[in-house]
């Protein structure tokens, strides 16, 4: 993949370079239960995982030898793997640190994903409003997943929001201030926005650029409340607000990017390094 430097400057790069740590992606499955408009799982059968917990314990333990320092799982949708706590158990041996990244529909029992090593789980929530969040993401859940939200908290976890920016859904500075604001009320203390990748025509047509939100909070400078620490992270009204770009490549043309080095150990059991980078190759590790 090709990135033009024109769309990273060089003091951004060493920004990012620093606040990002190398990490250990543990991609489970490539299924989703969920349709949402811009993604590309939402149209896969809800199969579960083909990865064995063999592949997962090598690949895990390769990637901390080479520098690895936390473990990030996602999918899809990983909680549709049956043998994903016993995945995460297998990670625990290498990482202290494991985010699980999911839709949050499954998480009815919290403390099993604690009790196996999880840290950090990150919910994807592209809305507050339940009419919003059912439309962009296809199924009737909105219930069940702010009370999995509520169990999770209660569990111990430290508990993120996932918010995608949506064109005409999610995008002005009212939602935005809105998400943060109910973030706080569910006793969260982070919330992530991120951009699409253009998946689909939808994502494409609806993507909206993170400069665009930069420049809605520095219009907003008049709230003392908000501190600028760096390009990704910020503070605003007491809570930490993220903001994450995915580097990727369409049509020839690159886009913004944000990625740090990571191990990327794909549904088919294949080890990639650099999974963002144009020097992107697969480590042997089986
Ligand atoms: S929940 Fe995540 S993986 Fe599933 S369809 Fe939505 S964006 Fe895609």
């Amino acid at each position: 993949m090709k990135i033009p430097q024109s769309f990273v400057p060089e003091k951004n790069l060493e920004i990012m370079r620093k606040i990002k740590t190398e990490m250990f992606r543990l991609v489970v499955t490539e299924s989703c239960n969920a349709k949402c408009k811009y993604c590309l799982a939402a149209n896969t059968p809800k199969n579960g995982s083909n990865q064995t917990i063999e592949a997962v314990e090598k690949a895990a333990k390769k990637a901390k030898e080479n520098g690895a320092r936390e473990a990030s799982i996602s999918g899809g949708e990983p909680t549709l793997d049956k043998n994903l706590l016993k995945k995460i158990k297998v990670v625990g041996k290498y990482f202290d640190k494991i985010n699980l990244q999911t839709n949050g529909t499954l998480l009815e029992n919290p403390e099993d994903y604690k009790l196996a090593g999880v840290t950090t789980v990150i919910i994807n929530l592209p809305s507050y409003d339940k009419e919003t969040y059912e439309k962009l993401v296809g199924i009737k859940v909105y219930d069940k997943v702010i009370n999995n939200i509520i169990r999770a908290t209660l569990a111990g976890l430290n508990v993120r929001l996932n918010s995608v920016l949506v064109k005409g859904y999610t995008d002005d500075f009212a939602h935005i201030v809105r998400m943060i604001e109910f973030s706080k009320k569910l006793g969260l203390r982070e919330i992530t926005f991120t951009q699409m990748v253009p998946a689909n025509d939808f994502a494409a047509k609806h993507r909206v650029g993170l400069e665009n939100v930069r420049q809605l909070f520095q219009r907003s400078e008049q709230n003392e409340n908000q501190k600028f620490h760096s390009i990704d992270v910020f503070q605003f009204l007491d809570m930490t607000i993220g903001l994450s770009s995915c580097p990727f490549e369409l049509n020839g043309q690159a886009f913004e990017t944000g990625w740090s080095k990571e191990y990327v150990l794909t549904e088919d059991s294949r080890l990639i390094t650099d999974y963002f980078n144009q020097e992107r190759s697969t480590m042997e590790v089986f």
